[in-house]
């Protein structure tokens, strides 16, 4: 099984692809089309989120168990902390390996229900992510990856802080980093100085959202825990009474900023789906990351 630092150390950038797991057929229907929608554009890995709340868990080891026996893809699982011991934590890990899935993001995760609440470990879990890079590692031969903030993590005191954090993460066996959504080209820019800085030399993928709806600027804000440049808003809100004009100039906005990552060198770009294939298709065309075959 390919890893997915194998599929980031080639000599030209490539593109990654994030879905949700499933919360019913009909959903899953939907999941599945644009899985096979986009693995014809041989994307460097594909990832199914876990989910926090439970209930959408069995689905995203379903999901990944799939997408590992039925598909070309090179899959990775997230894997969180949350409300699971040590014990739980294995036995996932260790389905994750029998069903050949290699390559797993590891996270803490947020308090289920209040994302901001007080984050309260199992009695017999982890802390912090790093812990559990630690045992994905100890278990086998994981290509693991690891979440990071270009405005850090909205607990950190301080940039500082967050990114000593972070380098601890890489430290404890962690291959490469995604970031959580963000705004500007600098504001990944700086996140990757930092941890450079630190002396730390680990990959870290940029996290895209395609802005096809206002629904996604919110959820870009939401997510990035910042407010969108006065520019960004001023060029999309008053198209939000137009949803072909905001798509349009949204998909505009968000290849801008992939053309600055790319020139500034990133190895790939990692494009949230929500298990649609439509618009990182034209995203990845866009920006010339598409094999010539497909
Ligand atoms: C790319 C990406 C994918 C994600 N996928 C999912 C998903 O599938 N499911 C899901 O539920 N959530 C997901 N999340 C959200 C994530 O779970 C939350 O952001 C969560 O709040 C933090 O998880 P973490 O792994 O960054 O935690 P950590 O790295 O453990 O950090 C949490 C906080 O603790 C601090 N910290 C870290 N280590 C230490 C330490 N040793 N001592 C003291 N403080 C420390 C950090 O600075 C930070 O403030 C994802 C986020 C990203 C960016």
């Amino acid at each position: 099984m390919t890893s997915v630092i194998e599929r980031l150390r080639g000599d030209t950038p490539v593109f990654s692809v994030e879905f949700f797991p499933p919360r019913d057929e009909a959903d899953e229907a939907v999941l599945w089309r644009a899985i096979r929608e986009l693995e014809q554009l041989d994307p460097a890995y594909m990832s199914i989120t876990y989910g926090a709340g439970g209930s959408s868990r069995d689905g995203t080891i379903r999901s990944i168990a799939r997408v590992a026996t039925e598909t070309t893809l090179v899959p990775m699982a997230h894997l969180t902390a949350v409300n699971h011991s040590v014990a739980e934590l294995r036995n996932v890990i260790g389905w994750y390996a029998a069903v050949g899935v290699r390559n797993i993001l590891a996270l803490r995760g947020d308090p289920p229900g209040d994302p901001y609440g007080e984050w309260i470990p199992h009695p017999e879990g982890l802390g912090f992510a790093e812990e559990l890079v630690d045992l994905v590692r100890s278990l086998g031969d994981f290509c693991v990856g690891v979440s990071a903030f270009p405005y850090g993590h909205p607990r950190s005191p301080d940039l500082d802080t967050d990114t000593r954090y972070l380098v601890r993460k890489f430290n404890a066996g962690a291959d490469f980093g995604i970031a959580q959504l963000f705004f500007e080209a600098d504001d990944f820019l700086r996140l990757r100085d930092r941890v450079a800085a630190a002396g730390c030399d680990k990959l870290l993928i940029p996290g895209i959202m395609p802005l096809t709806t206002p629904r996604t600027l919110h959820k870009t804000i939401e997510l990035s825990g910042v407010d969108a440049p006065r520019a960004l808003l001023d060029r999309l809100e008053p198209l939000s009474g137009d949803a072909k004009a905001f798509r349009a100039e949204g998909l505009d906005a968000v290849t801008e900023l992939c053309e600055r990552l790319l020139a500034e060198g990133v190895p790939a770009l990692h494009f949230y789906t929500f298990n649609r294939s439509k618009a990182t298709r034209e995203l990845v065309g866009r920006l010339g990351l598409v094999p010539a075959r497909a």
